[in-house]
């Protein structure tokens, strides 16, 4: 059975604090969404900011596969008429196929928030529903507060959602607006409604929100009862705790319900339209979503690992690849020779029986302050530099750091390094914006001549993580390198109470891995 993908991030995802999107990204979300099969793409508000306006006039000019493009806004106001209604004329001159009208359908807010009576809500819905589809379009009917409203007065909630329907609206969307909702209630609510608009042409559809966590479950409960419209933003983006979650609903319902809601090669796309939009909106995508995450199918524990490399589906849901995600197998204390060998052979190296001294050395070094779960290529350095016949590419020997203060001037800081390539020595001293970018600078500066490769690897992120810092400025700082070349990236690790030892053995790492790697 096809479930219909009705996709809000454009307009109740940027109810997100912190977030914000231009026309530009907007534009660049629809082309997204539709060639991932979201069947809706809500826009925007036109009535409540001139950008939103240009996005529709933008969209309009944009060719789509198969989406279609909504336009939000509220139904009339209370006492006046759609033809001179300045919020239902900015939804006509959207021009868009179809519009999403919000109305009330509780009676706490039609009488104490918008002050008005129960019959002219009534009139508010009939009469904007009936005159978008005396325009052609096709109208969503947001029936907002409703599972709250029916839980206040069922027969007044029931009466707004019959007045839309007999005014021609084509989807009822139940919504959860405060996401309070529990699962049973809302489908128990969806059933009552599905009873009592009986035959009608009209489809259920169903909008949560995640204040108690359960958008996407009260969703999936909805869809049990026949909604076949679900709406939700990208990675749940939206005000306060946020939008059900259109990633895991979609997976949710297809790969365990056995609905329809995308291709599965659209499906398989799932990853990278979560971390697609997370880029656009420009915040961190979160590593531990359901799916989609990084480390939704990482496999840390020995024994989990062990189990994975004999049937693979024994410590996963599903596999990772119907989504576009993949296993992987996490390095740390906790891991178990099989942890070791597998990672090692997904980085295409073999250990020859030196799995037990790889372990014993990230066991000895985490119990210093290492972690090599986020650092994979000090983690392929280990493994590298265990094998008998390894011939290092350089060598450091010595560095001194220096950093002064004198007077008014500013910080300068100096560093001084000895390397050894092959048999020759070299002194090199370079200057920095602080004592790392010195020690990084002078180390480049006497490997330069012999590995001229060393050019096109850059520096991407530096971060410094405090370890029992309960101890002040005793405790241990962790540092983290992130380095590229290219597309490639790697990430390397120190540890120490002296934060430029750390991030000495961390540069060292971050140096060493693509002279090896070539
Ligand atoms: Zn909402």
């Amino acid at each position: 059975m096809q479930i219909f993908l009705y996709d809000t991030t454009l307009r109740d995802g940027t109810q997100r604090e912190g977030l914000s999107l231009s026309v530009e990204d907007k534009l660049k979300i629809t082309l997204m969404l539709d060639e991932l099969g979201i069947h809706y793409i809500e826009g925007g508000w036109p009535g409540s900011n001139p950008k939103d306006a240009e996005y529709f006039q933008r969209v309009r000019e944009t060719p789509l596969r198969q989406a279609r493009v909504a336009a939000f806004g509220s139904t009339r106001r209370a006492g006046g008429q759609c033809d001179d209604d300045a919020n239902i004329q900015a939804l006509v001159a959207a021009q868009t196929p179809v519009v999403t009208l919000v109305g009330k359908s509780s009676v706490l807010h039609v009488e104490q928030v918008l002050e008005t009576t129960r019959a002219e809500n009534l009139a508010m819905i009939g009469e904007s529903v009936a005159y978008f589809k005396a325009l052609g379009k096709e109208v969503c009917y947001d029936a907002e507060h409703f599972f709250d409203g029916y839980k206040l007065d069922a027969d007044y909630a029931l009466s707004t959602l019959r007045t839309a329907t007999e005014a021609g609206a084509d989807v009822l969307v139940l919504c959860d607006t405060n996401g309070g909702s529990l699962p049973h209630e809302v489908a128990a609510i969806t059933r009552v409604v599905r009873a009592q608009i009986g035959d009608a042409p009209t489809q259920i559809g169903i909008h949560t929100h995640n204040d108690g966590a359960l958008a996407v479950a009260n969703a999936m409960a909805a869809v049990q009862e026949g909604a076949t419209q679900v709406q939700g933003t990208i990675n749940g983006y939206g005000e306060r705790c946020g939008n059900m979650d259109l990633i895991p609903t979609i997976a949710n319902l297809q790969l365990k319900l056995g609905y329809t809601c995308i291709t599965p090669a659209q499906l398989a796309r799932l990853s990278e339209l979560s971390y697609y939009v997370a880029a656009i909106a420009n915040l961190n995508p979160d590593d531990h979503a359901a799916y989609v995450g990084r480390s939704a199918f990482a496999h840390k524990g020995g024994i989990h690992v062990a189990a994975i490399a004999k049937v693979e589906h024994s410590y996963q849901h599903i596999d990772p690849t119907l989504v576009g995600n993949q296993k992987r197998v996490v390095v740390s204390e906790l891991s178990g020779r099989g942890n070791i060998r597998m990672r090692a052979e997904e980085l295409g190296l073999h250990l020859n029986g030196h799995e037990r001294e790889v372990l014993q050395q990230i066991k000895e070094r985490e119990s210093k302050g290492y972690q090599f779960e986020a650092a994979e290529g000090s983690f392929e350095m280990l493994v590298r530099r265990s094998a008998a016949d390894y011939v290092a590419p350089f060598e450091l020997l010595d560095f001194t750091v220096t950093v002064e203060k004198r007077g008014s001037n500013e910080i300068t800081a100096l560093a001084t390094v000895k390397v050894r390539v092959g048999d020759e020595l070299m002194h090199t001293a370079a200057e920095g914006e602080g004592p790392v970018d010195a020690l990084d600078a002078a180390i480049r500066k006497a490997l330069l001549p012999h590995y001229p490769q060393l050019a096109e690897v850059r520096l991407v992120d530096f971060k410094v993580r405090i370890i029992d810092a309960h101890l002040g400025t005793a405790a241990t700082p962790r540092v983290l390198i992130e380095s590229a070349r290219g597309d490639e990236r790697w990430s390397t690790t120190g540890a120490s109470p002296n934060i430029i030892a750390a991030s000495y053995q961390a540069l060292w790492d971050s140096l060493e891995l693509p002279l090896l790697r070539g």
